[in-house]
């Protein structure tokens, strides 16, 4: 559209020319065409600028302003090298090695991250999974730091197709621990060496976890300020909601504490034994207060505290398997002896135990739109390789199960895009498509603010500054179910 007019403009610049000059023009007419002609093409030419940086362009594509929930048409976006350059809004023309990109008709949005992954142990399958569905990022909640950092060497080689990472070191627990593997403080002085430790490994943040004591739970708090380094994780059962916020937890996940917080009678935290889940449950739910809740989300929307609700892994432990998710296409992407620990994950839960957590699950999902509505910040994340969370394809479950628990559609997307990039505080890197962030961008077929399925139908992925196809994504995808046979 913008071409034509432009061309009608030069065309209109030119009549002109020849009535202000028309007897030049008759006197030659011949050799006058001519020069008008060259004059034509020239000015043609020359009008529309050259930019003779950019390694790729995406000509013409709508761009998804996250931050005003915006739809900007008829962008020229350029790629140069691992950031994204100019973006035009008029046509503008490459030079000859750049690589253009047909945009028309299509959407471009920042790179998806998911914010509660378990990387390190399963990268080798799960990379392709995120980076053929668009998550180029994610915040590895336990992490192998030499894993990760060998991950980090090898992208900067430019070796291996993987997301950004955003990572913790091992979880620090209490006693007893939930997973004996983890790193075990059982009084405050340990709590503060294995703060120390973490920082020196050179991780972003410390995940801690359900156990741990108060005390312990505060001088972690307490060290980790003084290193300024974030704490994050779980609620553990023994800290109110209350203190977690004053500390300055740095996110909390699944929803930990939340019905704790808004519970009719005076829940006394440690009061229910914590392996009886079923009790601690219904309990929850019995005694749901709603003003409670609001002035909870109140408190939450003043704190510094990020919620990640991880709706995928509640939703997966609180329903019971039925056949769709034995028969799901996907799990052939998935290798077996994983595929092997999903379906053997439901042994030991009793009809009981589905009916309580189903019930909790429906709770939990109602509140999530007035706790976005109220201002509560909230990070998508799915916990895979959980059973049943898909990496990659989770992150789109997860954005659909968290606009139908009722957010906002822009509120949804911002969660895996611009709130990543303010919680990680790298908004001069991530969480939009402007001049000098990460190139890792998807291109996508239908407006995702009209839709949050949209996000789905992705026509290519550009991971720092590399273009990755549609057929190249899904040949990427296809290469573990080959693996997998
Ligand atoms: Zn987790």
């Amino acid at each position: 559209m913008k071409r034509i007019r432009y061309t009608e403009k030069i065309k209109s610049k030119a009549y002109r020319l020849m009535k202000k000059f028309p007897i030049q023009f008759l006197d030659y007419r011949r050799t006058g065409v001519k020069v008008c002609l060259i004059l034509l093409i020239s000015l043609f030419i020359r009008c529309i600028p050259i930019t003779n940086e950019a390694d790729y362009l995406i000509e013409n594509v709508n761009l998804i302003d996250v931050v005003n929930g915006e739809t900007i048409e008829n962008c020229w976006v350029e790629i140069v090298g691992e950031r994204i350059g100019k973006i035009h809004l008029s046509e503008v023309k490459g030079d000859s090695r750049t690589k253009i990109i047909d945009g028309t008709g299509k959407y471009i949005i920042p790179g998806l991250w998911d914010m509660h992954a378990h990387y390190s142990l399963n990268h080798d399958f799960v990379n392709p999974l995120l980076i053929g569905n668009g998550v180029v990022g994610i915040r590895e909640m336990w992490g192998v730091p030499n894993t990760i950092f060998e991950i980090r060497r090898l992208i900067n080689k430019d070796s291996i197709l993987a997301p950004d990472i955003y990572t913790s070191g091992d979880i620090i627990d209490g006693y007893p621990p939930v997973w004996p593997w983890s790193t075990k403080v059982k009084n405050p002085q340990e709590a503060v060496s294995a703060v120390k430790e973490q920082k020196s490994q050179g991780v972003d943040f410390i995940k801690i976890y359900t156990n741990l004591s108060k005390e312990s739970y505060e001088a972690i708090a307490q060290e980790s300020k003084k290193l300024g380094i974030p704490f994050a994780g779980h609620l553990p059962l023994k800290v109110p909601m209350a203190k977690a916020l004053a500390l300055g937890q740095q996110s909390i996940e699944h929803l930990n504490g939340i019905l704790e917080a808004s519970c009719s009678k005076p829940f006394k935290l440690d009061s229910i034994d914590p392996m009886n889940r079923i009790g601690r449950a219904s309990f929850l739910v019995e005694n749901f207060d709603s003003k409670k809740f609001d002035d909870l989300c109140e408190k939450l929307a003043k704190s510094d505290t990020w919620i990640c609700p991880t709706l995928s892994v509640l939703k997966n432990t609180s329903t019971k398997l039925d056949k769709g998710f034995l028969t799901d296409d996907k799990l052939e992407y998935i290798p077996l002896h994983t595929r092997q620990s999903w379906t053997g994950s439901t042994r030991d839960k009793s009809e009981e135990f589905y009916e309580v957590f189903e019930r909790l699950f429906d709770l939990q999902t109602s509140l999530l739109g007035r706790m976005s509505e109220r201002g509560v910040k909230i990070l998508a994340g799915t916990d895979f390789p959980n059973p049943f969370c898909y990496p990659g394809f989770g992150l789109h479950e997860e954005l659909v199960l968290m606009n139908n628990a009722g957010m906002s559609t822009l509120e949804v997307l911002r969660s895996a895009t611009y709130y990543p990039a303010i919680f990680m505080q790298k908004e001069d890197l991530y969480g939009q498509v402007s001049e000098g962030k990460s190139a890792s961008v998807i291109i996508l077929n239908e407006n995702p603010l009209k839709d949050i399925r949209n996000t789905q139908k992705i026509e290519a992925v550009f991971l720092r500054g590399k273009y990755i196809n549609k057929e190249e994504l899904s040949e990427l995808m296809l290469s573990l179910k080959d693996k997998n046979q």
